[in-house]
């Protein structure tokens, strides 16, 4: 696998894959800031059973395209939710499923009592009477059965913010896999929920090329680096964005700005390029692998 290496360049163009926050709307003009990484989704299940869970909920769809499966959720009672990579799941007495995947331009709304009229393409709107839901823009919005559920799971790697994954079996599909290691973990059959943020920060975190191919890397390297992705995310999920950034490496540490960004925490590459490695003052690189910007340190992660 080759990897482009680009010059400095200017890093307004909105050609990023970022995550971390849903699209949103400013100035009227609508700036999309990529899919959400998992954190996100997680955030969005504990938010949406605060909400709703143990409530009869009335489901419409004022733009119409999701009203046959409007008409089935409604009276149904919100059981729990879960998050599963980027895929969020709400789970209704009698086997419903909701499978909701929000893409580059899915965003939920949510607020207390009585729903305002719907602004806009709302897929779905829920409603208890206590609060309303709406989701806008997704790009899947539809109710599973028990199987369908679970070839949904079967077809995603492990999820590090899920207790019940299994990195070997990650580790089984990268072992034997000549492919850049950035690529495996941005798949989702391999690793569920990572996006473009954890996946180049992880690697910095590591010391490792994200070029490295899948079957260089030894198990007790798959382990460190499963066990910093746990870490970071865990705590994307309780700040509501993504830091990587070690105690030594802080602004406040360094003597330096924060970073400004519209993805907002503090990282040591991503969306770098050009700027000095918070560890050894080397330039970040910013490469194009499979279409996808990649941002790495020459220096921190040479092997
Ligand atoms: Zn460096």
């Amino acid at each position: 696998m080759t990897l482009r290496t680009y010059p400095v360049v200017d890093e307004s163009t909105p050609v990023d894959v970022s995550g971390g926050c849903p699209a949103n709307v400013a100035g009227g003009r609508a700036t999309v800031a990529g899919v959400p990484e998992g954190h996100t989704i997680h955030r969005l299940a504990a938010r949406h059973a605060e909400l709703f869970a143990g409530d009869k909920v009335h489901a419409a769809s004022p733009q119409g395209r999701f009203a046959a499966g409007a008409a089935r959720l409604t009276g149904s009672v919100l059981d729990g939710t879960e998050a599963y990579g980027k895929h969020l799941l709400h789970h209704y007495a009698g086997e419903l499923t909701l499978h909701v995947h929000l893409g580059l331009y899915g965003k939920f709304a949510d607020g207390p009592g009585e729903p305002p009229p719907p602004v806009g393409q709302v897929r779905l709107r829920l409603s208890s009477d206590r609060h309303w839901l709406d989701l806008r823009g997704p790009t899947a919005c539809e109710l599973l059965t028990p199987p369908e559920v679970a070839a949904l799971r079967d077809r995603l790697g492990p999820d590090p913010l899920r207790a019940d994954a299994d990195p070997d079996r990650a580790y089984a599909r990268i072992r034997r896999s000549g492919t850049a290691l950035a690529a495996l973990l941005l798949d989702q059959s391999v690793v569920a929920g990572t996006g473009l943020i954890f996946v180049t920060e992880a690697l910095f975190r590591a010391g490792l090329p994200p070029t490295t191919p899948g079957r260089e890397l030894t198990q007790a390297d798959w382990r460190d680096l499963w066990a910093d992705l746990v870490e970071l995310m865990t705590l994307a999920v309780r700040n509501g964005r993504i830091d990587t950034v070690r105690p030594a490496h802080l602004p406040e540490a360094m003597g330096r700005a924060p970073r400004v960004d519209r993805h907002g925490g503090e990282v040591y590459v991503y969306r770098r390029s050009g700027a000095p490695c918070h560890v050894c003052g080397a330039e970040i690189s910013r490469g194009d692998l499979a279409g996808r910007n990649l941002y790495w340190c020459p220096t921190c992660q040479r092997r």
